[in-house]
């Protein structure tokens, strides 16, 4: 097989991944570990949608899926809105289902209907395929993947220069599924793993059964993602943030929604309170995670970006 550019092969590795084996045996993801994020969401939507002069027909969109949970649980906060699946995966797909019967699928953003669209999206983009270029003594080369090992081509990056060795990322998927959800008037709610500002350096990790694996061998057997470049996408929409996970569930409220849940339900009170504070906690998910508002010029500070 002749040499595959790296977003090529990691778009192919992930694509197989997602058909084949169940992601959630391999990582967790905050929407997995408590109801009270997928709660927070919802209510935070229903507020956008307020924000917006509550149109008629609102879609809520949300991009890879994963179980349905993040939805299933956010629809209980905003049951006036329409539930809408981007998803590849076959397999997801069907899981989705038993948590939102009546969602509506699809491959891409181009076939949402043309209605008011609120988009969500966690740990979406970080799966999406990225670029990798090494800045060699002779310029920019771009890495390739060929019987398991990466080569490299001659490239001539839009990239700032940048000393030998450098290696810089760029997600295109991500900047045109985020160009494209702005162009269509559509608002959307990003969460993901990330640094706040743009990053020199190699990010992309593969993880197999809890463990890090290497992205090249096997392709399939592992999940493959990439730090999300916020400020990148922020250059390209309209956008409030990013701001970290913490500053966002605990001002929407994260810690009092699970104290009053788990009054409710005493026996699941400490597994509830453990989950909210590994979402929030600085050196857990708290401060790694960040989240990005799209959302058209001159709209008003969204709840949780004061
Ligand atoms: N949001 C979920 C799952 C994250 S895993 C959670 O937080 O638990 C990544 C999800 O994105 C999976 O559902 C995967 O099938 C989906 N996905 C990956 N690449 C995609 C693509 N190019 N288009 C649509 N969905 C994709």
């Amino acid at each position: 097989m002749p040499a595959e550019r790296f977003d090529h092969f990691m778009a192919r590795a992930n694509a197989l991944y997602y058909e084949n084996c169940d992601p959630f045996t391999d990582f967790i993801t905050a929407p997995e570990l408590t109801q009270v994020f997928g709660e927070i969401i919802g209510a935070w939507a229903k507020i956008i949608w307020r924000m917006m002069g509550s149109p008629a027909g609102p879609i809520l969109a949300e991009a890879g899926p994963g179980r349905g949970s993040l939805m299933s649980d956010a629809l209980r906060a905003f049951p006036e809105a329409e539930p809408h699946f981007i998803e590849t995966s076959g397999r997801l797909r069907a899981a989705q289902a038993k948590r939102v019967p009546n969602a509506t699928w699809h491959e891409d953003l181009e076939t949402l209907p043309a209605r008011p669209l609120i988009m969500i999206a966690n740990e979406f983009l970080d799966a999406l395929p990225v670029r990798q270029f090494v800045r060699r003594d002779s310029g920019w080369v771009e890495r390739y993947v060929e019987n398991e090992s990466y080569v490299e081509l001659p490239a001539a990056p839009e990239l700032r220069e940048a000393p030998t060795g450098s290696v810089r990322e760029i997600n295109e998927a991500a900047l045109s599924f985020c160009k494209r959800l702005a162009a269509r008037g559509g608002l959307g709610l990003f969460i993901d793993y990330g640094p706040m500002r743009s990053q020199a350096g190699e990010s992309v990790q593969a993880i197999k059964a809890g463990q890090y694996a290497s992205p090249l061998t096997a392709p399939g057997t592992a999940d493959i993602t990439a730090h999300v470049d916020f400020e990148a996408i922020a250059a390209v929409t309209h956008s409030q943030g990013p701001i970290k996970q913490q500053q966002f569930l605990t001002r929407l409220g994260l810690f009092e929604r699970t104290n009053l849940l788990a009054q409710n339900v005493p026996d699941r009170a400490h597994g509830l309170r453990m989950a909210a504070e590994r979402l929030a906690a600085p050196e857990a998910m708290g401060s790694l995670f960040k989240v990005l508002f799209i959302c058209p010029e001159g709209f008003p500070i969204a709840p949780g970006f004061e």
